[in-house]
């Protein structure tokens, strides 16, 4: 098949996905109170999922695989180039779901990978638009040992559309807001039901629930936790325990070095940078006609990260 014709098909499958989750999450919400734009849904949107997005596909097909490529090509060896492509797809989705689980698992438990991943799980209200959001590092590392194989072995063309493909679908089931019973199915197909605990804020799953596609992989190791039950609903319950900047760009800064976003306040530059995503949302929502003129200044001063930032780090860390 010719690969626009597959990107067609590929791009429309995602589109009417994205139409349906969304139409799910509306009619059998998981947590009933979630507004469509909840917080952080414009920095997921704008910054992770297209321009994140788009420079990071750049740079790891062009600036990463492509110059590997130039001294490692393994094509001429066939080793899967004459399977179908239904078993390629499957063969690289079945190896790189392990890959991921046990690099999940591994960001979970050492405290300079948890700074690459703590991003993932900053967000209190998780919906079909929050698995897009990854640290740089994290999405680097795991595209590039995801599609550089695929590449590297000389698989099929139509290999990387379709798991592209399959891995947004996936991303978004996951963690979409939605009451899925998947019966006996859970044990093998992953899905809200465990994911969403996964984002939850509690110690039971700091180190449980580590799967993205097949959730056999949590119950062959032992790390599933699935109660039966929801989680709270108060924000307390879901994210991090810790505060956490969000902005896009002090999120990654944060994750080199830890500071005190409000402290910071006291710049000038960084006070007028600070306040410029709010009061652009805030301008937005009233040309939209749904905020009052009146800016509101936010708190100044108040000590946002407490000790407990630490003794939750070093809980995801050593627990
Ligand atoms: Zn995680
Ligand atoms: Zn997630």
């Amino acid at each position: 098949m010719p690969q626009e014709k597959l990107l067609t098909i590929t791009t429309t499958i995602l589109v009417c996905w994205v139409i349906f989750i969304i139409a799910w999450e509306r009619i059998n919400p998981y947590r009933k109170s979630l507004p469509f734009f909840r917080e952080g849904f414009w920095v997921d949107l704008v910054w992770y999922t297209i321009i994140q997005s788009y420079f990071l596909k750049i740079l790891i097909f062009d600036y990463i695989i492509a110059p590997v490529k130039s001294h490692f090509d393994w094509s001429s060896f066939q080793f899967v180039s004459h399977w179908p492509v239904w078993v390629q797809v499957a063969f690289f989705l079945f190896t790189h779901d392990l890959y991921i689980y046990l690099f999940h698992r591994f960001q979970h438990s050492n405290k300079f990978f948890w700074r690459t991943h703590e991003a993932h799980h900053s967000g209190k209200e998780v919906d079909f638009l929050a698995g897009s959001r990854s640290h740089i590092a994290e999405i680097i590392i795991n595209q590039t040992i995801e599609f550089a194989p695929i590449i590297l072995l000389g698989a099929a063309p139509e290999v990387i559309p379709i798991k592209a493909l399959l891995d947004a679908m996936f991303g978004m089931f996951i963690h979409a807001n939605v009451k899925v019973k998947m019966g006996k199915l859970k044990y093998f197909i992953n899905s809200p039901e465990l994911h969403l605990w996964h984002h939850a804020n509690y110690i039971e799953v700091f180190h449980a629930n580590f799967s993205t596609k097949f959730s056999f992989w949590d119950h062959l190791f032992k790390t599933a936790y699935d109660p039966g039950h929801p989680p709270g609903n108060l924000p307390e319950n879901w994210g991090l325990g810790y505060e956490y900047p969000k902005d896009y760009f002090l999120q990654h800064a944060f994750s080199v070095k830890r500071f005190d976003e409000k402290g910071l306040l006291k710049y000038k530059w960084f006070e007028r940078y600070y306040n410029l995503r709010p009061n652009l949302l805030k301008r937005i929502e009233v040309m939209l006609g749904k905020a009052p003129r009146k800016a509101q200044k936010p708190a100044k001063g108040s000590p946002v990260y407490p000790l407990v930032m630490e003794e939750q780090e070093e809980k995801y860390a050593n627990t």
